[in-house]
Order: structure tokens, then C-alpha cells, then sequence
């Protein structure tokens, strides 16, 4: 089969590879409709992570059951299935909290950006859609995979409701559906802390009222003044910097909430500034599979369209594009059909 393999920062190359089969008897076997690019595999991208290369990319997918292992008994081939970017089994005391992410037998799924691909406790990890989907949810069903379900995640952590004043900060697809996931959730304003104008203008569509274009203590001072003087009470952080994740406390009132899904690079917070801050903290790896299921009605009904954050489509073996595409902020978000 064909798959995405990075050898090094900058070098993305389709190459064929062997198809995985069943390792584990918990194990199925998907082939994917769709694959995408995420913004945290740019990190390694422009070097700013230490990888073992080669390594095969991808970690969102959506697809068709292929085949399962004997201890698979709720997954069923020719389903067609949504899964996140951890493998969990869905019953353990953690899992059950609604942390599947920290599942005690969590697996990373890697290897997505391919044609087929193997996922681990599949019973726990996958979610079936009603039927196979029409070909026009599958985005919208793929992005539900991470960037949906991180975004909602970012929501619900930051304690996004009624009559809240929200903020987000990134306007990558993560930021951009973390401002749909408030929107839904009731948010009475949303404020997206964005400088690129078609952003700005998906996120008004998404349900943004306010764009802030300022960034660092400036951006927090607009913040600031579009609240009274007293900040959001939800702020998610959807970019993972010292910058932004400095923005998003500081732009949090007193009692107010930092939902944090940006994975952190070198980011280092003052104890004595958080002491002062008065804001819950909450936030890491999102526990997409806790949402999936909500997540897939609601697409299925569309009363939600996150497939739009993908505003560049390529066939899988044009990935390197897809890469540059968004290193170099020429697109939001890649689509890859396998
Ligand atoms: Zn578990």
C-alpha cells in the first residue's frame, strides 16, 4: 500500500509499504476513505521535534472495517468507523471517567496518512456511523477524529455555557472548531484571537461575534476591553507556545477557565502567576472518543459542518504538497483521499 513517511524535517515522501494485519486479537483492520494532515505534524516538520526517522505519519482517520481480530465483538466489517489518535478500551476506571486518553491501556494509532490501516481495541476505540455515510459528511466524520474533538474538548474543559464570554486563542482547525464547539455549546459571545483575514471570516461562520487581531499583552489588553476590564470567562488555547498559552491566562477573569489542547512546546508558567491568576487550569491530550458518539449525530443531522476547516483536498500521494500547503499557511488543513 501507499503512505506518508517522513524522513526528516521537511521530507515527506509516499512510499509503498507493507499493509498491517491483525497483530493483536483486539485489533481491526480499516480502510480509509480519508486522511488528513494535522497541525501538530508540523511540529516535527519544521524540526521542533526529535523523531526516529523514517516515521509514518498520520493519526486521524475515518474508513471501512476490513477485517477484525477474534476478540473483537462490537466491531464488525464493512462498518464504517471513526477512531481517535489513542487507542483505549473504553472500560477501564479512567476511561470510563470520560479520559480515554489516558486509558490504562492507551496505544497511539499512528501510520494514518496510508491507504489501510491497523487500529488496537478496536471495541473501544471505534464508533460506527448509523450506516456508510454520503460522500459529502465524510470530511466533517474525519475531522471529527481530532481536530473536532479537540476543539469541543477545549470547550468543555474551558466550561463554555450559556451566557459565557469565551476566547480562543489560534485560529488554526483546532481554534476554528474549538469557536463551533462554544457556539453549540451556548456561548453567548466568542472572541477568536486571530490576525488571517479567511479565518477570521470561517470563524465568524463558525459563530465568532469578536476577532481580536492583537497578539502577546496587547491581544489580552483588547481581550480585556471587550470584557469590561475583566477578561473572558472561558479561554481556550488551541496553539501550544509560551506566547499563547501567557495570552490565554491573562486573558481569563478571575474564577474563569483555560481550556488548554495546543500540545506545549517549551512552555514554562510562573507558579506566582498562576497563584495570583485565579483561573482553573484543565486541558492535554483530548479525550476525542468521550464526544465521538455525539459528535457523529450531530454531523449525521448537519447541524454541524467542521468538514469545512479542510480548504485543500489532494490525493494521497501529493501529501508533501499538503505538508508545505500548510507549513506555509496557504491552507488550514489538508484532506488526503488514500
Ligand atoms: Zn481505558
Amino acid at each position: 500500500m501507499r503512505a506518508a513517511i517522513m524522513h526528516g524535517p521537511g521530507d515527506v515522501r509516499v512510499e509503498e509499504r507493507d499493509e498491517p494485519r491483525i497483530v493483536e486479537p483486539t485489533d481491526a483492520i480499516v480502510r480509509l476513505a480519508a486522511t488528513c494532515i494535522c497541525g501538530s505534524d508540523l511540529w516535527p516538520y519544521r524540526g521542533f521535534e526529535d523523531g526516529e526517522w523514517p516515521v509514518p505519519m498520520g493519526h486521524e482517520y475515518a474508513g471501512v472495517v476490513e477485517e477484525v481480530g477474534g476478540g473483537v465483538t462490537r466491531i464488525r466489517p464493512g462498518q464504517f468507523v471513526i477512531g481517535s489518535f489513542f487507542a483505549s478500551d473504553n472500560t477501564c476506571e479512567i476511561c470510563r471517567a470520560g479520559y480515554q486518553t489516558s486509558c490504562i491501556r492507551r496505544t497511539p494509532v499512528g501510520g494514518a496518512q496510508a491507504e489501510v490501516l491497523r487500529v488496537p481495541l478496536a471495541d473501544g476505540t471505534l464508533v460506527a456511523t448509523p450506516g456508510l455515510p454520503p460522500d459529502d459528511l465524510v470530511p466533517s466524520l474525519l475531522a471529527a477524529s481530532d481536530v473536532l474533538g479537540t476543539g469541543w474538548f477545549g470547550a468543555v474543559a474551558a466550561q463554555v455555557g450559556p451566557g459565557k464570554t469565551v476566547a480562543v486563542v489560534g485560529d488554526g482547525a483546532v481554534g476554528l472548531l474549538a469557536v463551533l464547539a462554544a457556539r453549540r455549546l451556548g456561548a453567548e459571545r466568542i472572541i477568536v484571537m486571530s490576525r488571517h483575514e479567511p479565518r477570521q471570516e470561517l470563524a465568524r461562520e463558525f459563530g465568532a461575534t469578536d476577532v481580536v487581531v492583537e497578539r502577546g499583552d496587547e491581544g489580552v489588553a483588547h481581550v480585556k476591553d471587550l470584557t469590561g476590564g475583566l477578561g473572558a470567562h472561558s479561554v481556550i488555547e488551541a496553539v501550544g507556545t509560551q506566547e499563547s498559552m501567557v495570552q490565554a491566562v491573562r486573558a481569563t477573569r478571575p474564577g474563569g477557565h483555560v481550556g488548554f489542547v495546543g500540545v506545549p512546546h517549551g512552555v514554562e508558567l510562573s507558579g506566582r502567576e498562576l497563584f495570583f491568576s485565579h483561573v482553573h487550569l484543565h486541558g492535554g491530550p483530548a479525550p476525542v472518543r468521550r464526544f465521538l458518539p455525539e459528535l457523529i449525530e450531530l454531523i449525521y443531522d448537519r447541524a454541524i459542518d467542521p468538514g469545512r476547516v479542510f480548504d485543500l483536498e489532494l490525493p494521497l500521494d501529493q501529501a508533501a504538497e499538503g505538508y508545505r500547503a500548510m507549513d506555509e499557511r496557504r491552507a488550514i488543513k489538508t484532506l488526503l483521499r488514500p
